[in-house]
């Protein structure tokens, strides 16, 4: 039995598209950590929050088996050893806590240039390939579609051109990489981003605690990462044309102030507060308008 343990242990990929981003952003939930000398494992110092840096397509593992209680994975890499699992009438145990927004691409499948897409039907009886089988598997079947799927782990984007399939399915970004082998894209099978991946499982209570702080510090920082405090002030008169200007802000606290129905107002908002939208809340009846930067926010 493995001992039972009071740090949590984090997975993040070590060398990678989500290595800087993902440290980042669990820098900024107020961690930082301690290098061992192979680089593979960071002892967290101001918190019991250490890091495994291993390949992203041993994360889910490492999770399902309670190597680590929580990782950094793309959605594309979780969801394909998910349905995996299911597709072997195993249980997927573990999921997406939460969406992380960086690290976006799409999983598609992508015919050559020449093609007229009309719909998946076309692909019945082709050939497709792919580093993706069961998400591709999936989605083939929710369309009916009978094909043959290619499963190679690199260099997908070249099997057509050398004759091993007739289409792909593959991961896109810019599209370029495709276009560069006149491939174009013509169905989407999933929005992938980096996400918080957890076991399905109540964690052991030794780590529950500090699961909990995790994901509550991670929830502060997602939910400021774009917001701004605008401060401004208003007349009770104004609102009903300030207020509509503002829909992305949380519900605003207001105070009266000195003058006869004047309020200082201030909002957390959400989107971004341009220029132009200061001046439209200006013309509205708003002023001393003010935008400030949010560090924390604990709910
Ligand atoms: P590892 O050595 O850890 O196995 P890898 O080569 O599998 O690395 P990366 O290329 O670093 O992985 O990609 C990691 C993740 O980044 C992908 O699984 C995907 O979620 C995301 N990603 C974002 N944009 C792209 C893109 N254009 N191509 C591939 N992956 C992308
Ligand atoms: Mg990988």
């Amino acid at each position: 039995m493995t001992p039972v343990r009071d740090r949590l242990r984090v997975a993040i990929q070590k060398n990678g598209r989500l290595s800087e981003p993902a440290r980042a952003l669990l820098a900024s939930c107020g961690l930082s950590w301690r290098e061992s000398p192979d680089k593979l494992f960071c002892y967290g110092e101001s918190a019991p929050v250490d890091l495994l840096l291993v390949r992203d397509d041993d994360i889910p593992g490492l999770i399902a088996s309670g190597l680590c209680d929580l990782g950094v994975v793309g959605r594309n890499v979780l969801g394909e050893q998910m349905s995996d699992l299911r597709a072997a009438n195993r249980d997927a145990s573990v999921s997406e806590l939460r969406a992380l927004g960086f690290g976006g691409c799409k999983l598609s499948i992508a015919v050559p240039n020449d093609w007229t897409w009309t719909g998946p039907a076309m692909l019945s009886g082709k050939r497709l390939a792919t580093s993706y089988p069961a998400l591709l598997r999936d989605w083939l079947d929710a369309n009916n579609v009978q094909a043959d799927i290619v499963e190679l782990s690199g260099s997908v984007e070249i099997a057509p051109r050398l004759g091993q399939a007739d289409a792909i399915c593959d991961l896109v970004s810019s599209g370029a990489t495709l276009a560069a082998n006149q491939l174009k894209p013509v169905e989407d099978i999933l929005q992938s981003e980096a996400v918080l991946a957890g076991p399905v499982r109540d964690f052991d209570p030794a780590l529950a605690g500090i699961a909990e702080m995790l994901l509550r510090r991670l929830d502060g920082v997602m939910k400021i990462r774009d917001s701004k405090l605008l401060m401004f002030q208003a007349s009770r008169a104004a609102l009903a044309d300030v207020l509509p200007l503002l829909p992305d802000a949380e519900p605003p606290t207001m105070y009266p102030i000195g003058e006869d129905g004047m309020f200082a107002m201030q909002a957390l908002c959400h989107g971004v507060v341009t220029w132009q939208r200061l001046e439209e809340l200006k013309r509205a009846g708003a002023r001393g308008l003010m935008v400030l930067p949010v560090e924390r926010m604990l709910a």
